[in-house]
């Protein structure tokens, strides 16, 4: 079961995978995070991201495309995996064609409007990191952390202009990668305009059909 997920900022991505995960015990795999486990573990392939990520340059593709390919040998991908964060370009969704072609492709979407509040509603406990949300998980008292008492801040990258921009840039850089499995037949679109208990059963469904 090798499942790319593809969605926009806030579309719950994480989420979701972690509920496929649980189901199926194939491992959730983000970039971001293999990008961090291999700088802290000061590897050859860690150094050169290292430097990458210091200059706050995108990491180039042969180095992108090394570091999946050599995660996906881990003996926890045996029976599948779910990639997040991977391919971010038509270049690397080649690339993988060639080691691990992805069964299945999903697209999450959701409105504009549905992402901004979700995203823009989020809080931050600004000591202990702790989330909430003002309308879906909101805090006892407005403003302070239930476990803490610390003070809920909202993150820069959560302010509405901020989501919209990250909107703009997802389209562009995603559109043709869409186009690229939706014409091998392989992108299944799952709207995600809900909240997560009722997106995941629709995931599930899906995947039952498939696998
Ligand atoms: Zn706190």
């Amino acid at each position: 079961m090798k499942l790319v997920f593809i969605g926009p900022p806030g579309v719950g991505k994480g989420t979701y995978a972690n509920a496929v995960r649980e189901k199926y015990g194939i491992p959730h795999i983000s970039t971001g995070d293999i990008f961090r486990e291999e700088v802290k573990k000061g590897s050859e392939l860690g150094l050169k991201v290292k430097e990458y990520l210091d200059k706050g340059l995108l990491v180039p593709d042969d180095l992108v495309i090394e570091v999946v390919k050599k995660r996906l040998q881990e003996e926890d991908c045996r029976k599948g995996f779910i990639l997040d964060g991977f391919p971010r370009t038509v270049v690397q969704a080649v690339a993988l064609e060639k080691f691990a072609p992805p069964d299945l492709v999903i697209n999450f979407v959701a409105k504009p409007e549905v992402i901004i509040e979700r995203v823009s509603g989020r809080r931050v406990c600004s000591v202990c990191g702790a989330i909430y949300h003002v309308k879906y998980m909101p805090p006892k008292v407005p403003g302070v952390c239930d476990k803490c008492g610390g003070p809920l801040i909202q993150r820069r990258d959560d302010k509405p202009e901020v989501v919209r921009e990250r909107l703009k840039i997802f389209e562009e850089q995603f559109t043709p990668i869409i186009r690229f499995y939706s014409e091998k037949g392989r992108l299944v679109t799952i709207e995600a305009n809900e909240q997560a208990d009722v997106v995941i059963p629709r995931i599930l469904e899906i995947l039952k059909k498939y696998f």
